[in-house]
This record gives C-alpha cells, sequence and structure tokens, in this order.
C-alpha cells in the first residue's frame, strides 16, 4: 500500500466516503516571492472514521482545513462533503469547522453561541435547550452558559465552540487544534467527544500536535511541503 493510498483510505469505496478531497492547491502572495502550501492534497474520512493531520506549524494545516470546510475557497482541486461540492454556506449538519481562532459570535452567551446551529434550523425549542444542556455539561462549561465569550479563559471558549460545531451532529466535524489550550483536567472530555462523534458515524478530522488525539485516530495523515507525506497505517 503506497502513502497516496493511505490517505486516501482507498481499501473502501468512493461512496463511503463523508468527506473527500482531490488536487487541493492553495497559494498565497508575499512580498517576497509566493508561498505554495498546498501543492496537491487528496484525502478521505469515512463516516465514522477520526483521522489526524499532523505536521510543523507553519506546515499548511489550517490551510487544508479552511479549504476542506468551504471556509476558504482554494485555488484548485475539489471538495465533496457527503457526495456534493463543499461551498461557503454549507450548513452545519453537514460539515462544522471547529476553527483555531474558534469563531465564537461575541454578542452571544456561551448557550446562545451552542445554540445558534439548531436555532437556524426547525430544532424544536425544548430540543434545543436539551442538547445545549447536555453538551455543556459534557465538557464541564455548564455553570459558564450565560457568560459572553470575553469573560470566558481561552480554554473554556475552545469547548463552548467544540459543543457549538458538534450540536447539529454534523456528518463531518472538522477540528483546528482542538486541545491546544487545555489543562489535564478538560482534555478528557474534549478528546471523548471526539471519538464519540466518529463512533456515532461522523467523520472526524483534526489537526493536532497532540499525541493524545493522535492515540485516538483511526488514521494518521502528516502534512509536509503542501502535500500529505506520510500516512500511517490504520490501526
Ligand atoms: P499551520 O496551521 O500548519 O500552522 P497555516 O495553514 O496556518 O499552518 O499556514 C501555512 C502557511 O501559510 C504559513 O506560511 C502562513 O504564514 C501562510 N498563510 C496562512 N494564511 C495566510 C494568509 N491568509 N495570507 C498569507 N499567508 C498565509
Ligand atoms: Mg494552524
Amino acid at each position: 500500500m503506497t502513502a497516496t493510498d493511505l490517505a486516501t483510505g482507498s481499501t473502501g469505496t468512493a461512496g463511503e466516503h463523508a468527506l473527500e478531497a482531490a488536487g487541493l492547491r492553495r497559494r498565497f502572495p508575499h512580498p517576497g516571492g509566493d508561498v505554495d502550501v498546498l501543492r496537491g492534497v487528496d484525502l478521505t474520512v469515512a463516516a465514522g472514521e477520526l483521522v489526524t493531520v499532523a505536521g510543523r506549524s507553519g506546515s499548511g494545516k489550517s490551510t487544508l482545513l479552511a479549504v476542506l470546510s468551504g471556509f476558504d475557497t482554494g485555488d484548485a482541486g475539489s471538495v465533496r462533503i457527503v457526495g456534493e461540492p463543499v461551498t461557503a454556506d454549507v450548513p452545519w449538519q453537514r460539515c462544522a469547522l471547529l476553527p483555531q481562532a474558534l469563531g465564537l459570535v461575541q454578542e452571544l452567551t456561551a448557550g446562545e453561541n451552542v445554540a445558534l446551529p439548531l436555532r437556524l434550523t426547525d430544532v424544536p425549542a425544548a430540543a434545543v435547550q436539551a442538547r445545549t444542556t447536555e453538551l455543556l455539561e459534557a465538557l464541564f462549561v455548564d455553570g459558564l452558559a450565560d457568560r459572553y465569550p470575553p469573560e470566558l479563559s481561552f480554554g473554556q471558549q475552545q469547548r463552548v465552540a467544540l459543543a457549538r460545531a458538534l450540536a447539529p451532529r454534523p456528518a463531518v466535524l472538522i477540528a483546528d487544534e482542538p486541545t491546544a489550550h487545555l489543562d489535564a483536567g478538560t482534555a478528557p472530555a474534549v478528546l471523548s467527544q471526539l471519538r464519540a462523534h466518529a463512533d456515532q458515524g461522523g467523520a472526524v478530522l483534526v489537526a493536532t500536535h497532540d499525541d493524545a488525539v493522535h492515540a485516538l485516530a483511526d488514521r494518521r495523515l502528516d502534512l509536509a511541503h503542501g502535500v500529505v507525506a506520510r500516512a500511517s497505517l490504520p490501526r
């Protein structure tokens, strides 16, 4: 099996993949010379699979995740989410991104942020409340539901942002360094939510430096020089 086979999980059939990307390219202009951050990335993540992306700082992990989630259009290549081309306004139920900078709405409380993706759909109010409470409790931020993001630590905001991403049970969850600001007391809750989302049938892609996240993964991809340089064997 080649690294490309592993990166694309080619033992399965293409139709099973919740997330499929081919030939992704992204170049940023810089005064000293343009930087080719993505130079032809192919990857897939199947429903029920947790895949991690490793790579040194500046290797393009956040750029890749932004392109995969439709947040950035990239310069070339294709991304399909559950068989359909990704768009900038892909519904949260299909694809939710937890960005490195979190992206919480500053004018909404923690609880309102988590409820937001559900309020944009026709989920009944009681179910919105129940799901919001369930996630805030699971991530140990239930006592903070009425606080605004600037009143929370970065680690607390990170867990609120994960709760918001999980709230609509997205088919594809893409998380950028979701354990970067957590301590030993709160990291296990985040790890267990990521694994549980995959075990419940979600496709989960996580960029991370954290060995504890890689240890949970079904596959690990290494991003270097703009391509998936090495993909480790499935466990
Ligand atoms: P990582 O998440 O792996 O640390 P990033 O994807 O954030 O890496 O960045 C990869 C490279 O792309 C870096 O050299 C960074 O400076 C550059 N880069 C990222 N975003 C932009 C942008 N919007 N404009 C110009 N350069 C960018
Ligand atoms: Mg990054």
